[in-house]
């Protein structure tokens, strides 16, 4: 039998991911404090959790996709947080993309309630939730991870097993470091071409296929900005966080 899914933020990249969960036929139970997204789901099949612990009481696997490391703290360790009444076997997986140690810190609490956790932060933006190509990176106990591979087929298509709890967000931290390097050239050098005379398009067919290349161009000419689509996907402020993260990254001495 399928495991019962929690999912908890449902915001650019949660909502389309409990899509495609719906999509492969799990059971799904939701929650945000944003009533939209929760009724949207609610239509095409979930059922609705008015709590985050009303979550990880009644699901096999929790998911969550939350801004920050201070809402993923939050929702699973507050008074009627997801480890509140969940059930020993549970298994409780972050998707979002946080610091290493708050991983640690959550999965380390999360064992005395005999639950295992894995981080799997994941890469591909937006268009890759709603198309379940995702790039998934995780963190935690192997046999776990094992567990998971199923549901994670249903969002992603390239699943990395990263190393213990904390490694899949630091590998999603060091990939947002260069994509930030690579999302700003790629903007810059885009407009300052166009501005100076050349079509953009040509811009990009050249960049394509030269050694400009890289994903954000692949990705957010075509299927966005080359559509007229300026609307935001991922903000400013995730990745001003992202960056963050990465300054305080441990570091190992060898
Ligand atoms: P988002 O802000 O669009 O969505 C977050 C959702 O969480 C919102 O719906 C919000 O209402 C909900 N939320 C916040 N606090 C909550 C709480 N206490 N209880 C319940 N729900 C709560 O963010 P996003 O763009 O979907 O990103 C989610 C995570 O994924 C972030 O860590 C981000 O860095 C990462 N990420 C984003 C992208 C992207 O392209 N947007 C790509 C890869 C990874």
């Amino acid at each position: 039998m399928k495991k019962r899914i929690g999912f908890i933020g449902l915001g650019v990249m949660g909502k389309p991911m409990g899509k495609n969960l719906l999509k492969a036929g799990y059971t799904l139970r939701v929650h945000d404090i944003l009533k939209e997204p929760v009724r949207e789901l609610v239509a095409l099949g979930a059922k609705e959790a008015q709590s985050a612990g009303e979550v990880g009481e009644n699901s096999d696997v929790v998911i969550t996709m939350l801004p920050s490391s201070r809402e993923v703290k939050e929702v699973y360790l507050n008074e009627d947080g997801v480890l509140k009444g969940i059930k020993e076997g549970c298994i409780i997986v972050d998707m979002s993309t946080i610091e290493p140690m708050v991983s640690q810190e959550i999965a380390a609490i999360a064992l005395k309630k005999k639950v295992e956790m894995l981080d799997a932060p994941v890469s591909g933006g937006q268009v890759g939730a709603m198309e379940g190509t995702l790039t998934i990176m995780a963190g935690g106990k192997e046999e776990i991870f094992n567990q998971c591979q199923e549901i994670f087929e249903a969002l992603g298509k390239n699943i990395y097993y990263c190393g213990p709890i904390g490694s899949g967000e630091i590998s999603k931290i060091i990939n947002n470091m260069v994509l930030a390097i690579c999302m700003q050239a790629t903007c810059e050098g885009m407009v300052l071409g166009t501005k100076a005379g050349v079509q953009p398009k040509i811009l990009f067919e050249i960049m394509s296929k030269s050694s400009a290349q890289n994903w954000a161009l692949s990705t957010y000419m075509p299927k966005k900005a080359f559509k007229g689509d300026f609307e935001p996907g991922f903000m400013v402020d995730l990745m001003y966080k992202d960056l963050n993260d990465a300054k305080k990254l441990p570091v190992y001495n060898s």
